[in-house]
């Protein structure tokens, strides 16, 4: 038996329509209906357009209903940059940037990325499925229904897989879709950096034991590196992604977040998704994003969280035809958030994205930068039924109320996961 829910009463029902990814002014085409109406069939979406439209058809008389009475509905955030996995908060760092000591003096000492390094490798299995469903419930409460995990404070192939190995497990038992990336190359963890050629000796152990291992367990789509300075160079970060191509993942890539390596020209040559962060960039590298598929990823969260002012150039790249997207980059060190609204907010205020163009890049764009924008990140026939509904009268209100908890309900494949009490 097929079952049917038509949802009515939504004062604007952004729609995103179009299933490709945006650029330019494309990317403030949000495609709203007035008073507007969703009939979804087993989890997909069967018709969406004006409430007159939709409820004409014989399905919508006997469909299941949903009223939302006068709120804003969006498809779900697709957030295509988060470190799902880890063991805990870093607090204790948070304060010690506060009084100023700086991140990359933080990380020489042992903490930042390597201080979550020991902490995940400590920790129970079951531990880290806690913290991870608590985040993912986080996110849902936030709007968000799908969402992109990396793995990287693993650093040892037995703690890589394992990282892997419980993003597949989360899958099961909880209602958001999970894309895994493979971030073996996050940092040379501690046990190489003694040796004087570790950087090099780590990067074959990635490429000669843990790709074959991820690839032949199908435990990842994408392959990310961080190539930067502390990080990985981009002669790394290449030999990394060309041979994880060769196994079939997708390469994205952590690019001029500290310092400036050509990793996001490397990212366009290589063909990759996305290439994220990019508070570095120049010109040469807007171009070459503008003039290619690679969508442009900015993680505002990380600045803001760092007390920093070097925000990527987001109106550059809009301007030059960049497919940028947005996402949380959810991760201890340097953005602790689940929140997609945040974000929006700090899109429009920091990167001075309009809050159209912010919520293109978190939804249609974010499904472009994971390769599904053909299944999410919009309202239109045939999708699947993700839809976050707004307790707001207009769009312009989700990032214009910072901080503030404004997702009413969310549904996935047409099914309730969330509503406010
Ligand atoms: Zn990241």
């Amino acid at each position: 038996m097929d079952h049917w829910l038509l949802i009515t009463g939504i004062s604007q029902l952004l729609t995103l329509r179009g299933s490709t990814a945006r650029r330019g002014a494309s990317l403030s085409k949000l495609g709203i209906v007035k008073d507007g109406a969703v009939l979804v069939r087993n989890g997909r979406i069967a018709a969406a357009g004006t409430r007159r439209e939709v409820e004409a058809s014989s399905e919508s008389r006997n469909a299941e209903k949903l009223d939302v009475a006068g709120r804003v509905v969006l498809p779900g955030f697709v957030d295509s940059h988060t470190h799902l996995i880890h063991a805990a908060s870093r607090a204790e760092e948070y304060e010690l940037k506060i009084q100023g000591v700086s991140y990359e003096e933080i990380a020489q000492k042992g903490g930042g990325i390597l201080n979550s390094v020991k902490k995940l490798r400590a920790a129970t299995k079951d531990a880290l499925k806690h913290r991870a469903r608590a985040a993912l419930e986080a996110f849902v409460s936030h709007g968000t229904t799908t969402v992109e995990a990396k793995s990287g404070y693993g650093l040892d192939t037995a703690s890589e897989l394992r990282i892997l190995t419980l993003q597949k497990e989360l899958r099961e038992g909880q209602p958001l879709d999970i894309v895994s990336t493979f971030l073996g190359a996050h940092v040379v963890p501690e046990e190489f950096r003694r040796k004087a050629d570790g950087a090099e000796r780590y990067t074959t152990m990635v490429i000669e034991k843990m790709l074959p291992e991820v690839a032949g367990q199908n435990l990842a789509e994408f392959c990310d590196v961080f190539c930067d300075r502390g990080a990985f160079t981009r002669l790394e970060a290449k030999r990394i992604l060309v041979e994880g191509k060769r196994h079939g993942l997708v390469p994205r890539l952590h690019a001029e977040q500290l310092s400036r390596k050509r990793a996001a020209q490397l990212g366009v040559e290589l063909g990759a998704a996305s290439c994220d962060h990019l508070e570095q960039i120049n010109s040469s590298d807007i171009s070459a994003l503008a003039g290619s598929r690679t969508a442009a990823t900015l993680l505002p969260g990380c600045d803001f969280h760092l007390g920093w002012r070097n925000y990527a150039p987001a109106r550059k790249l809009i301007d030059a035809g960049a497919i940028v997207a947005l996402a949380t980059d959810y991760n201890p060190g340097t953005s602790p958030t689940v929140s997609m609204p945040m974000i929006l907010s700090l899109a429009c205020t920091q990167l001075r994205m309009t809050p159209a163009e912010a919520i293109a890049a978190a939804t249609i764009n974010g499904a472009y930068a994971l390769r599904r924008e053909k299944i999410v990140g919009s309202i239109e026939t045939g999708k699947q039924a993700d839809l976050a509904v707004f307790e707001v009268e207009d769009y312009r209100e989700i990032p214009y109320y910072f901080g503030e908890h404004r997702c009413w309900m969310t549904l996935k494949r047409g099914e309730i996961i969330y509503m406010q009490d």
